[in-house]
């Protein structure tokens, strides 16, 4: 199969300004060298630390920045540097979904208007039509015809995500980046909105970048998952086998910090040392060494590369497990 998405080398670089000085001479690494792809249908969950580069990754892919190197080829095309009109098929084709949906929903514009928007701008239809698409993308994703007068306060923070994705359905995309969709959300309203996208997967073919922090949302969404550390992936694995046999020592950690509902396992849990280091000076080496836990001599030196050790799993790691 040909994938819908290939990622290569994907840098995303920010210069930081120090002090009144304009020049800058420092960059922040947010994404430094990610190389992933996504076949049509398909999840791949993105799971990391906040500050790892994940949200970057993803407004790279779905074009809202320019990456500063690499290629982001889409069904075959390189739009990593389209600008304008040209970008204009793809902004149909890679939707976003956003954490809080309060943010990316314009709060002054009633809900029928923030999803008749993306229809007019892409100039779908007469009025007409284009209402009769939004009663019917608020019915997919379950909000009663009513709510097209309604303002995005007037809503529980569910529905705000419900409408959030109605309007990222809007125009038939192929791919949908999902940054966190869940996080802000009470556990409950979680599994909703997860089966919601599982839903919406099945019926339209939909393939989803699904970005998380935590392991244990994506577990039952993603085909396979992938770790990101500082700006890079140290982990690809099919989505089972990142639980029952994670390879690198920081998929490791993450693992045992998925809260356990047994009481007696609860000492064994562990939490992972000090924070993310910053992208601005990344340790040398392995970025993972300061805080790795079986840090070995040449880890402090020698960047290890991401090699595939079987199909479809591949880590960055000095450690040969076997
Ligand atoms: Fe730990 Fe070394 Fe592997 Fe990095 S390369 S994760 S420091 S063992
Ligand atoms: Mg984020």
């Amino acid at each position: 199969m040909k994938p819908l998405l290939q990622v290569s080398d994907l840098q995303m670089h920010f210069p930081v300004r120090e002090g009144i000085l304009l020049r800058a001479r420092k960059f922040n690494r947010a994404v430094d060298g990610v190389s992933l792809h996504i076949n049509p249908g398909e999840t791949l969950g993105l799971v990391g630390e906040s500050g790892c580069g994940k949200s970057t990754l993803g407004r790279c892919i779905s074009r809202l920045y320019t990456p500063t190197a690499g290629s982001i080829l889409f069904a075959g095309q390189d739009i990593s540097r389209l600008r304008g009109k040209a970008l204009l098929p793809y902004r149909r084709d890679i939707q976003m979904i956003f954490q809080d949906p309060m943010e990316s929903l314009n709060a002054r514009h009633t809900v029928g208007e923030i999803l008749e928007e993306p229809l007019v701008i892409h100039r779908m239809g007469d009025k007409a039509q284009r209402m009769a698409r939004v009663r019917q993308l608020l019915d997919i994703v379950g909000l009663p015809a009513r709510s097209v007068t309604r303002y995005p306060f007037e809503f529980s923070g569910g529905q705000r995500q419900r409408i959030g994705i109605a309007r990222a359905i809007a125009l038939n995309p192929r791919l949908i980046v999902c940054d966190e969709p869940v996080s802000a959300l009470d556990v409950s309203i979680q599994s909703q909105i997860l089966n919601l996208l599982n839903d919406l997967q099945q019926e339209l073919g939909l393939a989803y970048l699904f970005i998380a922090h935590d392991l244990a949302v994506v577990k039952h969404i993603s085909d396979r998952v992938a770790i990101m550390y500082l700006g890079n992936i140290v982990e690809y694995a099919a989505g089972e086998r990142v639980y029952s046999e994670p390879a690198h020592p920081y998929t490791r950690s993450l693992i045992a910090a998925i809260p356990v509902p047994d009481p007696h396992r609860k000492a064994q849990r562990q939490v992972l040392a000090g924070d993310v280091p910053s992208p601005i000076n990344p340790p040398a080496g392995c970025h993972f060494h300061p805080r790795c836990p079986e840090v070995m001599e040449r880890c402090r030196s020698e960047a290890p590369e991401l090699i595939a050790r079987e199909h479809d799993h591949a880590y960055a790691c000095h450690l040969e497990r076997d």
